[in-house]
């Protein structure tokens, strides 16, 4: 049987880009997110995949996909959480709402998944989790909520790793740069730009090159790396 990963808000961007490269290497992906119909047609595209709809900030929803994944589809060997939405507006004018909806979404979204999914990988002994954080965690203009729900994202990912080490549980956390997605598709042009002279590699990151770290830290490879924060952004932080 095929190793089983699950990969939340799944339906496009880099959460389709991680689902791809682990369906190509071998993975059977469950892809997870909040719109139906999008994360069916995602799900067509990779052969053998199946989808569930789920919206990661609901922690009793969480409980009960993951139940009926473990029992319809298999052990959960790869939990990536990777859906995360963002309001960018300066602090000084930056709503309640905004706030929580982000912190919602990015941090107790990863929560919910990492407390449903890891007492079954502490049983078995055997699990990997990827949690999807961002270069903005270490603050950013007009980023307030998003860079403080990633960098609780750290927080998360390495008292998780100190948890769940004794179990062969590993957690990492992934900082993307500045990837090609819907997301950054959405930025002004003067702004996307900005972001690109940031780029010492001087391209714009793909969701498969995301995809591919996440493969390295699922598989083998990666078995003795735990509690770590790896940047994937051609060299943007350094
Ligand atoms: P994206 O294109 O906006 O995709 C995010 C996906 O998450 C969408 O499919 C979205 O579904 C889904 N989602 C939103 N809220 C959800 C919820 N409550 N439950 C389940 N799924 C939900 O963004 P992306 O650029 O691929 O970003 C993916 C991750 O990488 C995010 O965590 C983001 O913060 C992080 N990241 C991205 C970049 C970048 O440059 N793109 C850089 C650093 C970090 P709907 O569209 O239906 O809402």
């Amino acid at each position: 049987m095929n190793p089983i990963a699950v990969v939340t808000g799944a339906q496009r961007g880099i959460g389709f880009g991680i689902s791809s490269v682990l369906s190509q290497r071998g993975y059977t992906v469950v892809l997870c997110d909040v719109d139906e119909a999008g994360v069916r047609q995602a799900s067509e595209q990779l052969p053998g995949s199946h989808f569930r709809v789920l919206d990661v900030q609901d922690f009793d929803a969480v409980a009960k996909v993951m139940a009926t994944v473990e029992e319809t589809v298999g052990p959960i060997a790869v939990l990536v959480n990777n859906a995360g939405i963002n309001r960018d507006r300066m602090l000084h004018r930056l709503t309640e709402s905004e706030w929580d909806e982000v912190l919602n979404v990015n941090l107790k979204g990863q929560f919910n998944c990492v407390r449903h999914v890891a007492p079954l990988m502490r049983q078995r002994r055997f699990g990997r989790i990827i949690n999807i954080s961002s270069a903005s965690w270490q603050g950013n203009i007009g980023q307030a909520n998003y860079a403080a729900s990633k960098a609780g994202v750290i927080g998360l990912t390495k008292t998780a790793a100190r948890e769940l080490a004794p179990f062969n549980v590993t957690v990492n956390a992934i900082c993307p740069g500045f990837i090609d997605s819907p997301m950054t598709r959405r930025l002004p042009p003067e702004a996307f730009e900005r972001m690109m002279a940031k780029i010492p590699m001087g391209r714009i990151g793909t969701p498969e090159d995301v995809g591919r770290v996440v493969a390295f830290l699922a598989s083998e490879d990666g078995a003795y790396v735990t509690g770590e924060v790896i940047n994937v952004g051609g060299g943007m932080v350094l």
